[in-house]
């Protein structure tokens, strides 16, 4: 099996990179390293079974080898990120979509979409079943993220109706774990580097606003099983666990033992009140529902943030005294 993954050196396609490589498949990912790094990926660089392709996919994607399956993950996914990439993120939603809709059509391949939560935008039910067909504002700041990705799944079953490709949509809800960035906008990672720096915690609104957050393993099993299986419709994957910010806040300081207060900011334009998967499809289809509790899953990542904050800290450190002695 070959398996293409676009987005492939970002959080999570670098994580799908490992697990299809220990499923035994060559993978090949595909990145223009906009939102992603290298450092997610070094470890498989030079392995047979893994080829890097530095390539913007919203160009045309041309690859000479056979291709089972492409998984379609490339795209700026943090607020932070398509804020400042507005028209990179249309592009790769739109253009980048079309590119890899082709290339599967071209090889004979499985096409798998990652589509996300944010398609239901301000969502008016809850939790969100797949039927619901959401409530974006299409001109607001973060209508670009949700509309690209609404083009990109209508484009994909455009693509299974009028071509007969074999497509899988996945909705995935707020996912977190290791090679996050600390600074990517989310959630989880600000409030664990800023716990972690016994520094302020930065809470938008109230803190009211829920979300449900599901470890990437859990995640990555249930795209896998996606593939495998025979559904055309789009399967939300995520955690149905809702905790308000506030509350998730006050769980990371207990967890890293910070000293961090919490801080109230305004909130950003069409921030969702609510959050919360409707995970009944994917428990009957794919048998999956997630397996990681959430104390368990913080604790990983907070063990994971405070590495990288301390080799960055180190580095900082190295360089200032070099600058120092100069
Ligand atoms: P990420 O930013 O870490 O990864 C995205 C990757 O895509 C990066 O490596 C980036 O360099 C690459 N990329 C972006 N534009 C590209 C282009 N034009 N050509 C080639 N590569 C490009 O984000 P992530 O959290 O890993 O998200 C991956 C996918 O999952 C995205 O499509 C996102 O919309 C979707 N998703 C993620 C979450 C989540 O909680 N992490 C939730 C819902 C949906």
């Amino acid at each position: 099996m070959t398996t293409v993954i676009t987005g492939g050196a970002g959080f999570l396609g670098s994580h799908l990179c490992d697990r299809f490589i220990r499923d035994g498949h060559d993978v090949i990912c595909v990145d223009n390293l906009i939102t992603g790094s290298e450092d997610n990926i070094r470890h498989l660089l030079g392995r047979r079974e893994f080829t890097f392709l530095e390539q913007d996919v919203s160009e045309h994607i041309e690859i000479d080898r056979n291709i089972d399956n492409v998984l379609h993950f490339a795209s700026p996914a943090s607020p932070i990120d398509y804020l400042v990439l507005p028209i990179q993120t249309m592009k790769v939603g739109s253009l980048g979509t079309h590119n890899a809709l082709g290339l599967a059509k071209a090889k004979g391949a499985r096409f798998l979409l990652a589509s996300t939560s944010e398609v239901y935008g301000a969502p008016e039910i809850h939790p969100q079943p797949e039927s619901y067909w959401g409530s974006v504002n299409p001109i607001g700041v973060r209508g670009v993220y949700d509309e690209a990705k609404r083009f990109s799944e209508a484009m994909t079953m455009a693509y299974h109706r009028a071509h007969g490709l074999e497509t899988r949509i996945i909705r995935i809800f707020n996912t977190y774990g290791s090679r996050m960035r600390p600074n990517d906008g989310r959630a989880l990672p600000a409030f664990i580097s800023q716990a972690l720096a016994n520094e302020p915690i930065t809470i938008f609104g109230d803190g009211s606003q829920t979300r449900s957050f599901c470890y990437v393993d859990d995640l990555v099993e249930g795209i896998v099983r996606l593939l495998a299986s025979d559904e055309v419709y789009p399967v939300n994957i995520g955690n149905p666990e809702e905790i308000s910010i506030l509350n998730v806040a006050k769980e990371i300081i207990q967890l890293t033992g910070s000293s961090s207060e919490l801080t109230l900011h305004p909130l950003p334009q069409d921030d969702p009140k609510v959050r919360q998967p409707d995970i009944t499809r994917a428990k009957t289809i794919l048998g999956w529902a997630p397996t990681v509790a959430r104390d368990e899953g913080l604790k990983k990542a907070i063990e994971y943030f405070r590495e990288v904050l301390n080799i960055q800290t180190n580095a900082l450190r190295e360089e200032i005294a070099y600058l120092q002695s100069a």
